[in-house]
């Protein structure tokens, strides 16, 4: 299965096996929202900073900070979120630091120095930031939506949308509030579970 370019069968098959590794005293792998910070940490030994002014960051000189959502520095293994992005949407924080772990599971053997999650342009919660944000250009490059691909499968695993949806429906705001998602995000998912294979 295909979608953008991203191979997204590989892409869950990644995120499951990371949430599969993860030990029981961080996750029972059914409590919800999955601890995406938590993982984060305890497993892969990250370290998570909220950053001001992520422009800072070795390779990002000259990128207007509001741009950035957020970073991974592979050589020194942390993942900075923008902090006011953090503060103003927990669903997005969590979303990037996902993202960012994506990135390092998936692509830290590129020998890249630094990743960036680039602030999406159109979304249903900043709306504000519309006006003042730089368009990323048309196509974001593969491995950003693969690392967008990977974020929803942590934090909104198959299984676990299965089981909700079971329990709630399709509601949005239910399943957003349970999984610690965007609003958009979660639509997102629901939309691509159309296509999963019936359990
Ligand atoms: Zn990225």
């Amino acid at each position: 299965m295909e979608t953008n370019g991203v191979d997204t069968d590989r892409v869950e098959a990644e995120a499951r096996r990371v949430l599969e590794s993860v030990p029981g005293y961080v996750w029972d792998g059914e409590s919800l929202p999955v601890p995406v910070d938590s993982i984060v940490e305890n497993v892969f030994g990250l370290l998570i900073r909220l950053v001001e002014d992520l422009s800072t960051a070795p390779g990002c000189e000259g990128i207007p900070p509001e741009n950035l959502s957020g970073l991974l520095l592979t050589s020194s293994g942390e993942i900075w979120v923008n902090a006011e992005e953090a503060r103003r949407w927990e669903g997005r924080r969590r979303f990037t630091i996902g993202h960012e772990l994506g990135h390092h599971v998936m692509h830290r053997a590129t020998r890249t120095r630094v990743f960036c999650r680039p602030v999406e342009v159109v979304s249903d919660e900043a709306p504000e930031q519309l006006a003042g944000a730089r368009s990323v250009g048309g196509e974001q490059p593969l491995p950003e939506l693969e690392a967008n691909a990977f974020a929803a499968a942590l934090m909104m695993p198959r299984h676990l949308m299965v089981g909700q949806c079971g329990r709630h429906g399709g509601d949005v705001d239910t399943l957003r509030a349970a999984f610690g998602s965007s609003e958009k995000a979660m639509k997102y998912r629901l939309d691509a579970m159309k296509s999963w294979p019936k359990p």
